[in-house]
Formats: C-alpha cells, structure tokens, sequence
C-alpha cells in the first residue's frame, strides 16, 4: 500500500488496437455493402477526448487516408501527428467541418486542409482564394434536416442556376448529416436520405458523396456513398440502441484516498445532502468534476471496486467524490483503486447515470488523468 504514494492518482488507459478494431470492423462494413466506399475518421475535439494524434496515427496505420476535425487548430494537429508516417502518393486528406474559419486562406491551402463549406457567404470566400487556374479544394455541406449546418433547398438551387460550382471549385465530396441516424426506426432517416438524393441530383455536378456518421453506417448500404464519417463508434460508443457492436476503447481508474467507518449518523459532503449511518464504510475516490467526471453523477453515479459495485453518495466535488463501499467483504484501503470506466462499467452506462450521452462523457475526461496508449 505505502507503494501507492508514490503513483498517480488516477490513471486512463487508451487501448488504441481497440479504436483500430473498431475502425476496421465499420470499414469492412462499409466496402462489404457499397463497392468503392470508404470509411474516414472523425478525431474532432482531440478524438472525442481520447488524443488526436496518437488515435490519428493509429488509424493512419489501419490505411485510414480521410480525417475530420472542426477546427483548423485540431487539423494542424493532425497533419503533424502524422508528418513522416507518409510520402506524397499516400497523404492524408485532413476537412475542416467547422468551414474556412480560424486562419487565414493562404494557411488553410498551404497545409492542404479542405474545409466544408456550408453557406454560401463560405463558397464565395472560398472561391476566391484561387490562384490562377487552381481551383480550391472543398467539400460542400447541403442541409437535409439537422438545420445546423449547410445549404438549404433554396440555397441549392440559386446555386446550381448559377452553373458555375465545377468551375470555380474543386469539390471533392457533397456531404449532408443525419439528425437521428442512432433511432434506427425514425422517420427523418428515409426523409433525410431521399431530400440528399433529390438536392445532389438538383445540384447536377459529378461529385463523390459523404453522408453516414457512425450511426448512418449501421442504417444499411443505401446510407453508405463513397466516403462514410464516423466518430463515436471508433471509440467505443454505441452507434444504436441494441447490443453494442463496438469495443469500449478507455479504462479509467483512481485511487481511494481514504476510508471512513461510519460509527454514528452523519452526512457525506456538500450541503449535507446525503445522510449516513451505522454501519457502513465509506470510500473517498480520487476524481471529481474538475476531471470531468460530472457533478451530475451525484447520487446517480458507480464506481466497481474489488468486482463489487459502490453508488456515489453526497454530492460529487472538485477533486473527489464519496462512495459507499459496505459491499465489499473487507473494506477497501487507500491506495486500492476504484474503476470508473472500463469492462465493468461502459462509457454509455456511465453516460446514462450522468443523463448524457457517452460522446459527452469522452470530451469530458480530464487533463489530470496519466494517460497511457497501448496497442498503438
Ligand atoms: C461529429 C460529426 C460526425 C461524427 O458523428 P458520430 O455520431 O460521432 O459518428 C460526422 N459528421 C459530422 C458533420 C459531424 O459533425
């Protein structure tokens, strides 16, 4: 036990071959059910919490050749987590959700990032960042649904009565996105497929297309086209709402400070919302909602200690939070280590104690955790 001082305190561990795997399964999905697909990966917001390059890398290594960030700053990120991994022929395309944002034009082309236009005040920015006859590369985001993003009906058609898209850009995909993908039965799904067609079909430019997210994929071939984009399958996420295909991709685990027997009534911290009495023991665990594990797990939230399962009890803190360990046959000793996220416990279940989705989870976890890549 006294070993314990001299570690850290919390420890996240990224099984990178598992986001491989799982980059592999959705890719066969995708070239198994429309000849030619392929599969991109979305690493925005550090890869959904987990670490862009390295995940970037790792999936580079599985022939992943498209990426997604929103920013520009995620995609210079990018761009050199993978420098020396390739040579001209095999160079990754990074595309820039968000749009042209965030850096000058001459930045955007000289790194070769590919920003999503999604309005037309973007095509006409884009547009004229042309040097002579070189027409910028873009992709081109309609809208079928989400309303979020993208070009409406309306804002195809002026376009395609204007003629000039080929010319004046080289687009390199048209990509839409689904607002219910993850609802397999939803009604929006068919709509949104059969108003992409129609406004793809309307734009009347050769194109390539992108239109599943991780969710899209598991909807069948119809939903594939050429490029599909997911994100919170690769780490692990459920794409639907029956048995997960996916591997879950991190295990967190943190230390127990301190244990407490319980010998008279009593409350357990902040506000004095949770009240306690003999017998019972109680484990101080060290994570809080400074590492993302969110105030909202109070009085919801478990952690598995020793294989038995520990509900949070008060409110949880900064840097900390109590969990009743009378389960255990012996109790736990500071030091010993309660896991948050890992086989017992799935990003998702987490999610649904803390009433949010697992991609909220991720981006959550916190810059205090010592991180660890394996399998990379
Ligand atoms: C984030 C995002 C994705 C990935 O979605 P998942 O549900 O995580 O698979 C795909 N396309 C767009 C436009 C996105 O914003």
């Amino acid at each position: 036990m006294a070993a314990a001082y001299a570690q850290p305190l919390s420890v996240l561990d990224i099984h990178l071959d598992r986001v491989a795997r799982n980059y592999l399964l959705l890719k066969k999905k995708v070239q198994a059910e429309a000849a030619g697909g392929d599969c991109a990966a979305v690493v925005k917001a550090d890869a959904y919490g987990l670490g862009a390059a390295e995940v970037s890398r790792a999936l580079y290594k599985q022939s992943c050749r498209h990426f997604f960030v929103a920013h520009y700053g995620e995609a210079l990120e990018v761009k050199e987590a993978l420098q020396g991994l390739y040579g001209v022929a095999d160079a990754p395309s990074i595309y820039v959700l968000n749009g042209p944002f965030g850096a000058p034009a001459a930045d955007f082309a000289a790194n070769g990032f590919i920003p999503v236009l999604n309005s037309p005040q973007d095509i006409d920015y884009w547009a004229q960042t042309g040097q002579g006859d070189k027409r910028p590369a873009a992709l081109l985001h309609i809208d079928t649904g989400m309303n979020r993003l993208g070009l409406s009906g309306g804002e195809v058609e002026a376009l395609a009565a204007r003629g000039d898209l080929s010319r004046i850009l080289d687009i390199r995909y048209v990509m839409s996105h689904l607002a219910c993908a993850d609802e397999k039965d939803h009604p929006k799904n068919a709509a949104q497929l059969e108003l992409f067609k129609q406004l793809t079909a309307r734009l009347g430019i050769a194109a390539r297309y992108s239109f599943a997210n991780s969710s899209g994929i598991f909807l069948g071939p119809a939903y594939h086209f050429d490029l599909a984009r997911p994100g919170c399958a690769l780490y692990g996420i459920n794409p639907g709402t029956g048995e997960n295909p996916m591997q879950g991709t991190v295990t967190l685990k943190a230390r127990i400070l301190q244990t407490r027997k319980i010998d008279r009534n009593g409350t357990v911290g902040y506000g004095a919302t949770y009240s306690v009495s003999p017998p019972a023991i109680c484990a101080t665990v060290s994570t809080g909602y400074a590492d993302g594990y969110l105030r909202s797990l109070t009085g919801r939230g478990t952690v598995v200690i020793g294989g038995k399962t520990c509900p949070v009890i008060g409110r949880v803190s900064m840097d900390s939070v109590v969990v009743d360990a009378s389960a255990l046959d012996a109790p736990p000793r500071p030091g010993d280590w309660a896991e948050i996220i890992g086989e017992r416990q799935t990003v998702d279940a987490v999610a649904a104690q803390a009433g949010t989705i697992g991609y909220e989870i991720l981006t959550s976890l916190g810059r205090r955790y010592r991180r660890n890549y394996t399998g990379g």
